[in-house]
């Protein structure tokens, strides 16, 4: 005997039954007889559960509900059915929707609804589905039965989960197939009866386990499971687009998977199959050629350790604690009693090596009722205080890492917490099966999404790693970023093995989001129809997104985005910026970034805050992380001050070389910030911070050259003074050549002081020779004592910016 089953996903519309017919007539060519089970049109179940609720509520909701539901039949039947066939069905669906709706009304009347009702209201959706193709079987391929599950499944009567008795059963299902003859067996998934008839369902899902259930008595040689998805998957392909089809899988593998939340196929489907050794195939109805997943005997070759992970949400974690259970016999056993006797399922057990707690995971939806039957259980303890009353913790999931291989291969668990920690993501509790067949672990529902990415990336994605950008600003250099970043994107891809998704591009009114990646050649025609947003709202959307590997990169010189940051790094969210005013703010917050990177795992990368690309930050962290301390530091930092000194010999005005250096994009968004020299002053700061040293901003001595009128006001007003004060600036310039020297802006640390000025440097000066809008450092060190190292090269210019960025995002993705 063949024994298909079509899951609701499969039969939701006429459409996709059509689809389904033409599966069995192929199939029709091969097997002369065929069972074949079937759910409910997809989404009818809750549906039909939604309806006996409001039913209960008896304010008439109910009547709208229903006629949903007889919609759904009547179009799937006409649509489906030529209209001689449709006589037929429509009778036995009309009786059908109206004992429904007696059902619904006698609710309402009653003001009751037990789960034996539920479960009598469930059993329509799999009884209308089954009656309509039935027909549409009968009428288009060969002689069709309609088998009444309610007459072949025998459960117990615990309504809405209930234990099928396999020896009536087997009883039943041989004895029906004995006095039947048909070419296709129709049944309808899900629905059982008690000995006495009574409807019962075998939980949610369950048309699986029907379908199991038939092939083991039948001893099928296959059971195939026809649903939307191409085969079991390395994950739930919703939670990961990525996963990938597993082709062969061993029974303890599936049982695992599913019982961890894998929805392919329902936990318990495994069961009467396994013993007998029939294989399951999961196939997609909607690409029959796909070869789908073969579940079987035996461990399948798998060079991995993992085959696959799953997830669970609406979990809560109960916890019993207590000085009165340490060496006292019989604790858990009470514990895992009373939560029988409740019929809550066990999800996961934890337990402390001192016996002090036990820690059960399981469904949010019976956390309430195993409180109050614990406690009511351990009502002495408690009062004697040797236990706790029960703690529960609610908004939670779990994360399953499973494969048979995990066992002979040392490593798995420390992969998988090593992932979790470097994403930021708390573990709340941990479990390994005692089979090592799984290791699960307990984190918080909302990390539930990038919990399963990270570790299906570590796992599955050996390929190339997928780095997920938000970029805050999107002036001169965050667009040269993103040209680079298109420029580089194959080469990261294919060379380095990671693919970088700018998730997020947002100005100061707008902000654009793609999970996907954003298209990053035609990313600036979309910008001006972005969303309105604010920045508060972009590091949100990305604290919302929870994505892996998700690097921030503030390419503005805004402080409301530096005020971001510790939120970002606070989710291990990787900082990377070029705005200077974090890093320069109070001592105590850049230490506190710089900590809860650290602590966090991730990285606040700033290189592009001294000297643009030049790698002054990296050279001083290597000169201090090798042991060596820091002397003397002097240096020419403001690439717009030297550009102006270079260009400016009287011949033009001052102002007018100023304005020059800021059309080319050679300044701060505010030049006054270079020419005041607070900009020099922040970098020396940030300098002697990286040095080691506690400093303020009040600690770096500025001697401005700047006269105290040009600094109040506006920019527009800036220009005007400077016009006015061109005399004192020729007299600075022409002071300077009557010494044969030239005057740059020095940024200077030794013995404990810090100081920025304009100086006059002479010819044998390694100043001197400094052109354009370069930058120069010299460190000092007690290696470098008397020749000191030095950094030189273009410290300014949104290109050169924007490459010292990129090469801050390439270092953050290292860890
Ligand atoms: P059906 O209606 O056919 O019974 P289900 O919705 O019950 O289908 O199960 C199929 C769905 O299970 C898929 O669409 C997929 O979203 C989900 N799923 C969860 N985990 C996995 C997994 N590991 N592999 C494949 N599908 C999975
Ligand atoms: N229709 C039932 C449900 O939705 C059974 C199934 O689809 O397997 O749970
Ligand atoms: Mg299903």
């Amino acid at each position: 005997m063949h024994v298909v089953k079509f899951g609701g996903s499969s039969v939701a519309n006429a459409d996709k039954i059509k689809k389904v017919i033409e599966i069995i007539r192929l199939k029709a060519t091969t097997y002369p007889q065929q069972v074949v089970v079937v759910s409910a049109l997809g989404g009818i179940t809750d549906i039909l559960l939604q309806y006996a609720s409001e039913a209960l509520l008896n304010n008439g909701s109910h009547h709208s509900t229903w006629v949903t539901i007889q919609q759904r039949h009547i179009n799937a039947m006409s649509n489906l059915l030529p209209l001689v066939a449709q006589a037929k069905a429509s009778t036995a669906i009309n009786t059908l929707l109206a004992e429904l709706q007696n059902v619904g009304n006698g609710i309402a009347l009653l003001g009751e609804l037990s789960p034996r009702i539920q479960d009598k209201v469930a059993s329509y959706g799999e009884l209308l589905s089954s009656t309509i193709i039935a027909q549409a079987l009968q009428v288009s391929i060969a002689s069709t039965l309609w088998a009444d599950a309610r007459q072949l499944i025998i459960t117990n009567d615990n309504y809405k989960n209930a234990v099928v008795n396999f020896e009536a059963t087997n009883q039943k299902i041989t004895q029906y197939f004995a006095n039947n003859t048909a070419s296709i067996y129709l049944v309808p998934g899900f629905i059982a009866a008690t000995a006495t008839g009574v409807t019962t369902t075998l939980g949610r899902g369950g048309s699986d386990y029907t379908a199991a259930i038939l092939a083991g008595t039948l001893q099928a040689t296959e059971l195939e499971i026809w649903t939307d998805v191409s085969g079991m998957m390395t994950a739930d392909p919703r939670i990961v687009p990525t996963a990938k089809i597993i082709p062969a899988i061993s029974y303890q593998e599936a049982m695992e998977l599913s019982h961890f939340g894998a929805k392919v196929i329902y936990p318990p489907t495994i069961q009467p199959v396994m013993h007998l050794g029939i294989p399951v195939y999961i196939k997609n109805t909607f690409e029959p050629s796909q070869p789908g997943t073969i579940i079987k005997n035996c461990t399948v070759a798998n060079t991995e350790a993992v085959r696959g992970i799953s997830s669970i949400n609406s979990i809560s974690l109960i916890s019993l604690e207590g000085s009165g259970m340490i060496g006292i016999p019989g604790f858990s056993k009470r514990l895992f009693a009373t939560l029988a006797t409740q019929q809550i399922n066990v999800i996961l057990i934890t337990q402390s090596s001192s016996e002090h707690s036990i820690c059960v995971g399981i469904s949010t939806a019976n956390a309430a009722a195993a409180k109050t039957a614990i406690d009511d259980a351990f009502d002495f303890e408690i009062k004697t205080d040797t236990v706790q009353p029960l703690i529960i913790e609610n908004d939670l999931a779990i994360v399953a890492v499973v494969g048979d291989n995990m066992k002979s291969q040392t490593g798995t668990a420390g992969r998988m917490f090593s992932t979790l920690g470097r994403n930021g993501i708390n573990i709340r509790a941990i479990a390994q099966g005692s089979s090592e067949k799984n290791i699960s672990a307990v984190v918080a529902a909302k990390e539930v999404t990038k919990c399963v990415n990270v570790l299906h990336e570590t796992f599955f994605e050996t390929e190339y790693k997928q780095v997920h950008l938000f970029i805050a600003g999107c002036g001169n250099v965050g667009k040269l970023l993103l040209a680079q970043l298109l420029q580089q994107f194959q080469f990261f891809k294919q060379e380095k093995h990671i693919q970088f998704n700018v998730v997020g591009i947002a100005n100061s009114t707008k902000a654009m989001y793609n999970e996907a990646g954003i298209d990053l050649a035609t990313w600036a025609t979309e910008m001006p129809n972005a969303a309105a947003s604010n920045i508060e709202q972009f590091v949100q959307t990305a604290l919302d997104k929870n994505l892996r590997n998700t690097i921030f990169v503030d390419v503005t010189a805004n402080a409301q985005v530096a005020a971001q940051y510790p939120h970002l790094l606070q989710r291990s969210m990787a900082v990377v910026a070029c705005n200077k005013i974090a890093s320069s703010s109070t001592y105590s917050h850049y230490k506190h970034l710089k900590q809860t990177a650290n602590n966090q795992n991730t990285k606040y990368l700033f290189e592009t805050n001294v000297g643009a690309a030049l790698p002054i930050i990296g050279t001083l962290n290597d000169i201090t992380n090798s042991g060596d301390s820091i002397v003397t530091i002097e240096g020419v930092l403001s690439g717009t001050l030297n550009y102006v000194f270079n260009y400016y010999d009287t011949t033009t005005s001052f102002a007018s070389v100023v304005r020059q250096a800021q059309n080319e994009g050679f300044t701060e968004p505010d030049p006054r910030l270079d020419l005041s020299g607070t900009d020099v002053q922040r970098k020396l700061l940030i300098l002697c911070r990286e040095a080691g040293l506690p400093y303020e901003m009040s600690d770096i001595e500025n001697k401005s050259f700047m006269p105290p009128s040009c600094m109040v006001g506006s920019v527009q007003d800036f220009y005007v003074e400077m016009e006015k004060n061109e005399a004192h600036f020729a007299q600075l310039y022409n002071a300077a050549k009557a010494e044969g020297c030239k005057l740059k802006f020095v940024a200077s640390y030794t013995n404990g002081k810090a100081v920025v000025g304009l100086q006059q440097i002479a010819p044998q000066h390694d100043f001197y020779n400094l052109y354009g809008k370069d930058n120069i450092v010299l460190f000092y060190t007690n290696r470098y004592a008397t020749q000191p190292m030095v950094v030189k090269g273009a410290g300014a210019g949104a290109a050169v910016t924007a490459s010292g960025v990129f090469a801050d995002i390439v270092r953050a993705t290292q860890h």
